[in-house]
């Protein structure tokens, strides 16, 4: 059997691509992209001439079947995303499902993956952190899956589009609180890179203060829920309403 390899591509400076990543684009007989057009430019841009075949959220599951089929053959595969590491917001889940159920082997190449860039420099506990990667786009959703992280202690990291950041964080004053601290990081290995840390009120603030701060590429990070030393836990609380109610 061949083997399909997973191979992170730059997030916006093309010098981070790694050297393994080069050579296992230039060696493999295929390379499985989101958008064919978009890899060519990065492609040409490192002198590889490898032919191209498009995987992306709308032909996955159809294209896996194909893909199984020329790894069977003894191809070697690789798959790219747009920017990033594939899989993390991007496609080739059921790629990697069916390689293996299939017992073909699967190589991971380690690499960008604007999460843990951005976890990396916002000063944020990386001890333990949630990746949620987009928060859902309608209101009423938005505000569900905020509420549910309510009382997350890791860092909580998602994904957001210049379209949605500012709303997104008046959501997360509307349910987590003004107070919250949160770290905006933006626009990752460009020329405006970017990362704003304070409170969820003066994010929106600053956010707001300037439409170039709306523009972009963000990784919105929320530090952990933190207990009040002098708060009593819950589970504490409701043995003590049960206690009570047995009270004469
Ligand atoms: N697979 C990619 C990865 O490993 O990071 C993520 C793909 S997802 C479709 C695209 C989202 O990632 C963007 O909307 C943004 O939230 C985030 N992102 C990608 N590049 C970024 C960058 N240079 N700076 C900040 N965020 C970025």
């Amino acid at each position: 059997f061949g083997k399909l390899f997973i191979v992170p591509t730059p997030i916006g400076n093309l010098e981070d691509i790694t050297l393994r990543a080069i050579r296992v684009l230039g060696e493999v007989d295929l390379i499985a992209a989101e958008d064919t057009r978009h890899s060519q430019k990065l492609l040409q841009h490192i002198d590889i001439s490898t032919r191209l075949i498009s995987l992306h959220d709308h032909n996955e599951t159809q294209r896996a079947k194909q893909l199984i089929e020329k790894l069977h053959q003894g191809l070697n595969i690789a798959l790219i995303s747009d920017a990033g590491t594939p899989l993390i917001s991007d496609p080739g889940y059921g790629l990697v499902n069916q390689c293996r159920a299939n017992n073909v082997d699967v190589i991971p190449l380690p690499g960008p993956c604007a999460a843990i860039t951005a976890l990396s420099g916002a000063g944020l506990a990386t001890d333990r952190f949630r990746f949620d990667g987009f928060l859902p786009a309608k209101q009423q959703a938005k505000i569900q899956a905020l509420e549910s992280i309510e009382r997350e202690t890791a860092t909580c990291v998602f994904y957001e589009s210049p379209r949605r950041i500012a709303d997104t964080m008046q959501a997360v004053v509307d349910v987590l609180g003004g107070e919250r601290k949160v770290v905006v990081a933006k626009e990752l290995s460009k020329t405006f890179e970017t990362f704003y840390s304070g409170t969820a009120d003066e994010a929106l603030e600053w956010l707001h203060a300037d439409s170039n701060h709306q523009r972009g590429e963000f990784v919105l990070m929320v530090a952990g829920y933190k207990t009040d030393a002098n708060e009593i836990p819950e589970e504490a609380l409701k043995l003590l309403k049960l206690l009570m109610g047995e009270l004469p």
